[in-house]
């Protein structure tokens, strides 16, 4: 535990609280906040509130000082717990992670950077050429991705609209040699629309402003982002080309340099008719768009107005009404931007891959995971979107609940260790409400996706309500049209771990079919721009030949979960708890109900009691003798006790740490790190 700070900060670790209340945790945090120290542990949890301003607890002087310590010896930081990752991978030979949660804004993204850095400045002390390339590969990455999928919104300036999760693979020597990237669902439907006060990505203003004027004239873009209907919301735009654009050259990928403008110029296109014809009313547009994805401009047009369909052994060109052929446009410019989007990923993780064979091959290459994936969000309208991130938030804190408190609590009584339970809340349910086959919410959505004729997200929600009248987590207006909150009568709400929040059902069933008219698939795929090509291989089948209905975007998101967090679950956690201060960005103001909210859903006091309750370290006998047993005559080289389990204690006796210690059935358990670090110190001195 973190001794060595003063007291006039608080405490360090909220396990040396005086007693476990929501009080004295807040009075702590609160302390802390306003001393300056915006981290705090909870035995080897960190505890992090969003400063909002620059610190000087990052640079080359902090990580020395970080670098190769135990977790209690320097006060609470980031670098502590990244270190804490890099040796039980290192000593132990384990995969770890690192997940990092909270809410949006609360400084996740941030606190991922630091630590990469941190794991960067402290490998390859030996200037290996090819690892100082994947290290700056690596920081680099973070560059682009957060060109392309991050946005400003109401919540954060620089809020990331994806998951991320990413490896680093190390080799024997624990140098990074290469890593690897998954992304998770990115919020496409922001290209096309953005609520007010918020923006489309990143990239696009960085293109329209910061562009010389050479480049934009060959791709045919405005300087003028209100030229463009789907980013004319105004705010101040801060540039960034630059440093992308180098980043970009790095990792190969400059797509954007036709793909971003092409989905600006889409956005301009506007339908009308004459007579029984729908017509594309600015063609001009229709031209640039057949330049920028190397096709004919016919080509586009027709596939803009037009809709293949096989009626038996006929097919015939069906015409789009307006409202379909702006459907249509809209669909591809996000289909466009996200495939884009999946692309850069792939590029750069295959920059960014383990290349070389013999690491893969022979010794050993162990991997450290960095999650830092969109925080739990209610917003002041919730769609798809809302509910697929806030799910995600529910799986996460399940994996939380698993690993820290419920794991350990079922240790305790399987090794037969006196142990007095604590309640927390338990998620599953709101999980399997969301998850779970036939009765659950996904796979209400999915049935209701199925259902022949005209679908509308009304069916869905009836779908709701008569599966899950009952269920103590969901409601919606029909089940309760007394309730203030449900104010319309397409709203339901969930009751979330973290909170309740009213989703509108209006656009579910569009964007979990998630259609793209085979048309636009077929036209991307004939492109003569190779990579465009490449990006669209389903285009290559003919009407005919089209039988498989894709996976909706729900179970894809559903499946694509699940797969991380088995992921996680075999690799040994770190964890870093972000908390937002306030909701107006300031360094000074901590807004007591606001923080106590998220520190209750987070389930951080039951994490200290776990904590408090439980022992710091555990090892089975014959692993603790085997690293300590030069300490202690009774041990060393041999004993002759009857098993080791009672060598152990002979050990243990004879040091004098009996009071710290509890005998399980197979492990010793010791509870302060204090008594392992000195044990340590032992150990050396030998
Ligand atoms: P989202 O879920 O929306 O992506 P997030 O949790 O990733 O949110 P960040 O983007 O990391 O949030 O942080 C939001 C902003 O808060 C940053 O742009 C920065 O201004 C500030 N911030 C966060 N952490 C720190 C820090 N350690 N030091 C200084 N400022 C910070
Ligand atoms: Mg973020």
């Amino acid at each position: 535990m973190a001794e060595h700070e003063s007291q006039e900060f608080g405490k360090a670790d909220f396990v040396l609280l005086d007693s476990v209340s929501l009080e004295e945790f807040m009075a702590n945090l609160k302390l802390r906040f306003e001393k300056g120290r915006i981290y705090t542990y909870i035995g080897e949890v960190v505890v992090s509130v969003n400063p909002y301003r620059a610190m000087n607890i990052y640079g080359r002087d902090t990580i020395e000082q970080y670098k190769g310590r135990e977790l209690y010896e320097r006060p609470p930081h980031l670098f502590a717990i990244a270190d804490a990752a890099y040796k039980a991978m290192k000593r132990r030979n384990k995969d770890t992670c690192i997940v990092i949660s909270g809410e949006s804004g609360a400084g996740k993204t941030e606190a991922s950077k630091y630590i990469m850095q941190y794991i960067a400045a402290i490998t390859n002390p030996g200037q290996r050429a090819e690892v100082e390339r994947v290290k700056n590969m690596l920081l680099k990455s973070n560059c682009v991705l957060e060109a392309f999928g991050n946005a400003k919104t109401n919540r954060n300036d620089n809020s990331s609209r994806f998951g991320k999760y990413m490896d680093i693979n190390f080799d024997f020597k624990g140098d990074p040699i290469g890593g690897h990237i998954n992304n998770y669902l990115l919020e496409k439907s922001r290209v096309i629309f953005q609520q007010e006060g918020e923006r489309s990505f990143h990239s696009f203003y960085q293109m329209v402003k910061g562009g010389s004027e050479s480049l934009l004239r060959s791709l045919h873009v405005s300087k003028d982002p209100t030229a463009y209907s789907y980013i004319k919301v105004g705010g101040q735009v801060k540039v960034g080309y630059h440093r992308s654009i180098s980043a970009l050259t790095l990792c190969n990928v400059l797509v954007f340099l036709y793909l971003s403008p092409c989905d600006l110029s889409q956005g301009n296109l506007t339908f009308g008719v004459d007579g029984d014809t729908t017509l594309i009313e600015n063609s001009k547009v229709v031209a640039v768009i057949g330049v920028l994805l190397a096709t004919k401009e016919e080509n586009v047009g027709k596939a803009l107005l037009y809709r293949t369909v096989a009626t038996g052994r006929d097919v015939i060109d069906k015409q789009h009404t307006t409202q379909e052929a702006s459907y249509g446009r809209d669909a591809l410019a996000k289909a466009m931007y996200e495939r884009m989007f999946c692309w850069i990923v792939g590029r750069i993780n295959d920059v960014i891959e383990v290349k070389n064979y013999d690491a893969k091959v022979h010794g050993k290459n162990t991997v450290i995971g960095v999650l830092d994936i969109y925080g739990f969000e209610i917003f002041q309208n919730n769609s798809f979107e809302q509910f697929c991130i806030n799910y995600c938030n529910e799986k996460l804190q399940q994996l939380f609940i698993q690993l820290v408190l419920r794991q350990e609590q079922e240790e305790y009584q399987r090794e037969g260790i006196p142990w007095k339970h604590i309640d927390y809340f338990n998620n599953q349910i709101i999980v399997d409400l969301v998850e779970l086959q036939h009765k659950g919410i996904f796979s209400v959505l999915d049935e209701a996706c199925m259902t022949v004729g005209k679908v509308t997200d009304e069916v869905f929600l009836q779908g709701l309500n008569s599966k899950l009248a009952k269920h103590a987590h969901y409601t919606s207006r029909k089940l309760s049209p007394t309730d203030k909150s449900l104010e319309f009568d397409r709203d339901f709400r969930i009751r979330h771990y973290a909170g309740d929040v009213v989703y509108s059902v209006v656009g579910f069933i569009d964007k979990n079919k998630d259609t793209l008219f085979q048309d636009f698939k077929r036209l991307l795929y004939n492109s003569s721009n190779p990579v465009l090509k490449m990006m669209w291989p389903e285009g290559k089948l003919s009407i005919t030949e089209v039988t498989k209905r894709p996976l909706t975007a729900a179970t894809l998101f559903k499946n694509s979960m699940i797969a991380l967090v088995e992921n996680l679950a075999c690799k040994e956690p770190y964890y870093v708890r972000c908390i937002k201060p306030n909701d107006v960005k300031s360094p000074l103001l901590f807004e007591y109900e606001r923080c106590r909210h998220q520190v209750e859903y987070l389930g951080l006091l039951e994490n200290v009691r776990v904590r408090r309750a439980g022992f710091a370290n555990r090892q089975e006998y014959p692993r603790f003798l085997q690293r300590y047993k030069m300490i202690s005559e009774f041990t060393w080289p041999n004993h002759d006790l009857p098993s080791d389990k009672e060598a152990v204690k002979r050990l243990v006796q004879g040091c004098g740490f009996e009071h710290d210690v509890a005998y399980g059935k197979t492990k010793v358990f010791v509870r302060t790190p204090r008594t392992l670090f000195c044990l340590e110190e032992q150990r050396d001195e030998m």
